[in-house]
Formats: structure tokens, sequence, C-alpha cells
């Protein structure tokens, strides 16, 4: 017989590691995974490249109305496709970040995120990675993960992600990040929090595999 499919959520700040783990354990269950981060970012950079300012409501409801983005699995890596264009690469640096950041926090694009987010988990069978997955967009999700990890540690997994494209100190990803977390974490709309019944883990510690193992064990007492 085969196994019922549920929604899986992953929140937690940024670099505690939600990527990676969240695509794996998707791997590992045959399920879809959506980095929801990416959509926010897909925003920050159609907002840049149209010069619609975040205080600007009009001009960002009339950039939203022109806006599709989708997320496709292409050779084995997830792609953010805005409008039909492929902008998985342009919207992984530090200034999209913070723009990212800040987008977020509008009424506007959390409403219009909402619709899409949910429509991508109509089916289940996938694991969405976020801030707000647990607490706002899935609260009646089956199993829900709250990551997380030290701030140095999590610097230091952001900044060897960036390392290859260079030009910024371990010290700036750290100030950067912290500002960020400290941003979703504080603002008034779906702030960054643990979920009601979300199952926190501390990664600090723990390798890949054993993070793994503890969602996996969480998910197939879910199952049962
Ligand atoms: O996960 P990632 O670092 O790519 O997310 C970029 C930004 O998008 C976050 O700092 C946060 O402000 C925003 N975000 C959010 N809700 C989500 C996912 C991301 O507000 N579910």
């Amino acid at each position: 017989m085969e196994k019922k499919k549920i929604v899986i959520t992953i929140d937690g700040p940024s670099g505690a590691g939600k990527t990676t783990a969240s695509r794996m354990l998707a791997r590992r269950l045959g399920y879809k995974y959506m980095d929801t981060g990416a959509l926010y970012r897909g925003i920050a950079l159609a907002s840049k490249e149209k010069n619609s300012h975040p205080d600007d409501e009009g001009a960002m409801k009339s950039m939203l109305a022109g806006l599709t983005l989708n997320l496709v699995l292409k050779d084995n890596s997830l792609r953010l496709l805005l409008n039909e264009r492929d902008v998985s690469d342009l919207i992984r640096t530090p200034e999209i970040s913070m723009m990212a950041s800040a987008v977020s926090a509008l009424p506007l694009v959390r409403e219009y995120l909402l619709e899409v987010q949910r429509t991508m988990g109509r089916d289940k069978g996938v694991v969405f990675e976020g801030r707000d997955m647990g607490t706002v967009v899935f609260p009646e999700a089956e199993v829900k993960f709250y990551l997380d990890a030290s701030p140095e540690n999590r610097a230091m997994r952001r900044y060897r992600e960036l390392d290859s494209r260079g030009k910024i100190s371990l010290e700036q990803v750290k100030t950067e990040m912290v500002k960020r977390d400290f941003d979703d974490s504080h603002r008034k709309l779906a702030p960054l929090k643990q979920a009601e019944g979300a199952v926190r883990i501390d990664s600090s510690n723990l390798n890949l595999e054993e993070v793994l193992d503890i969602m996996l064990y969480h998910i197939e007492a879910a199952l049962c």
C-alpha cells in the first residue's frame, strides 16, 4: 500500500542548514522540495530591475501584477523562473538577501506569496523551507521542524557558500546575517518563530545525516 503524502515544513534562521536538509529529505521521501526564500528573493530582484521601491505601494502592486514565479527542478537543482527567465544565480547575492528581507515585511508581498505557496502544497508530498511555513502558510502541516544553530556556526556556513564569490569578509557576513534574522523575527507580519508543535533541532553539533535521522524519525512516527 502506498504511504499517504503529507506536508513537511522546515523553518529557521538563515544558515541553519535548512536548504540542504530540505533537499535531501525530499529526495529520500520522493517528495517535492520548495525553497520559499527563493520566491522572496525573486520579488526583490524584480523590484530592483523594475526600480519599484518597497515603500511605493502602487509600483510594487503593478510589479506583482505582471509577475510569474515558478520553482522547477532541473538537473537535480531547484531553479527559480521569473517570468520564464532562470534567475537562480542572480538572486544569491548579499544585496538581494537584504532586499528580500525588506520586501518580505510588506503585506502586499506576503499575501501574494501566500497564494502561490498554498497552491504549491495543494497535492501534498512537499517539503517547504522558509520562515513562516509552519506558523502561517501551513499551520495544519503534519510534521513541522524548526532548524537552528549558533550564530557563529550559521555565519560560517553562509560564508562558505559565498566564498567563491569573494569580496565579503566572514565578519561582514555575520553582521548582515544577524541583522536580517533580527528583522525577520521582529517584523509585524509572519515573524520568524518556532511553530506550535514544531520539533526544534539545533544543528550546531550535528552533521547532515544526524539531522536527517532526527527528521525521518519524526516523519515515520507521524505516518504510523
Ligand atoms: O531563506 P532565504 O535566506 O533565501 O530567504 C530570504 C529572505 O526571504 C529571508 O531573510 C526572509 O526575510 C524572507 N522569507 C520570508 N518567509 C519565508 C521565506 C523567506 O519572509 N517563508
